[in-house]
């Protein structure tokens, strides 16, 4: 497949690339408490997308200049591994993966209760380590896990799934080539159990109907990851309470 030609993304069969529906996830697996040194952590798998998220804190904040009297302090950093793209990236952090932090930062932020950590800071490393599409996505849900896990109060867990079009079809979960020559590209995140949204974003063109459409497609997408994000909380505190 050339690198400028546009690859025929729904086939005559009506299914994708890698042979879903248009409304199918993509398979995912996630676990919560994976790196001992940290205080808490996890490991998620959206298809070939492969995340590890670290969190450490509340804790005092280091330098003592950026401590906010009222809330905790949240810093956050998105980072790709050289070997997680089909072309060795960088280690260097580029301004992708800057503006991607930052924008995790804005979206993770208004889930947890910072009010309860003045003076301090919560430090949240996401290490992308194969990349697929869905990263900042991905990456987003990893922290939100691992925020639970380190034992930080939040308003609730952050589910999120990209939708977009192809070939002018309304397509859940887009896949890498979905991404890169489809029409359209929207990231949702969202808090299903307040019904607030986190984060959503948009690359190219949807009529008003068909962004409906996507929306409301996003978040069926939205609730299946929800229960088993909850599954994933629930199954470790059930086997914490069993070691105890
Ligand atoms: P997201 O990963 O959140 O979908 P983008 O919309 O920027 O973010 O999509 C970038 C996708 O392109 C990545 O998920 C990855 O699959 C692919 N990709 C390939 N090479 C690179 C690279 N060097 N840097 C970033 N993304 C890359």
């Amino acid at each position: 497949m050339s690198q400028n030609q546009k690859p025929k993304l729904i086939l005559e069969n009506g299914l994708r690339t890698d042979g879903r529906k248009p409304d199918e996830l993509r398979p995912m697996k996630m676990e919560i408490g994976v790196l001992k040194n940290a205080d808490g952590s996890s490991i998620i798998e959206v298809g070939n997308t492969k995340i590890i998220a670290a969190v450490y804190g509340p804790k005092e904040i280091h330098p003592r200049h950026l401590a906010l009297p009222g809330r905790a302090t949240i810093r956050v950093r998105y980072h790709m591994m050289p070997f997680s793209t089909d072309e060795r990236k960088s280690p260097s952090p580029s301004r992708r993966e800057i503006e991607i932090s930052k924008v995790i930062r804005e979206a993770l932020e208004s889930s947890i209760l910072v009010e309860q950590f003045p003076r301090s800071s919560i430090d949240v490393f996401m290490e992308v380590i194969q990349a697929d599409a869905g990263t900042r996505l991905a990456s987003l849900m990893a922290a939100s896990l691992a925020v639970v896990d380190a034992g930080i109060p939040v308003k609730d867990i952050i589910a999120a799934v990209a939708v977009g079009k192809a070939d002018g079809v309304i397509v859940l979960d887009l896949n890498e080539p979905e991404d890169m020559w489809g029409e359209a590209d929207l990231p949702v995140a969202m808090m299903p159990s307040i019904n607030q949204v986190n984060l959503i974003q948009m690359n190219g063109n949807l009529t008003p109907e068909e962004f409906k459409q996507a929306i409301d497609l996003a978040s069926r997408g939205i609730q299946t990851i929800y229960n088993m994000e909850k599954e994933t909380l629930k199954s470790k505190y059930i086997e914490f309470k069993e070691e105890s």
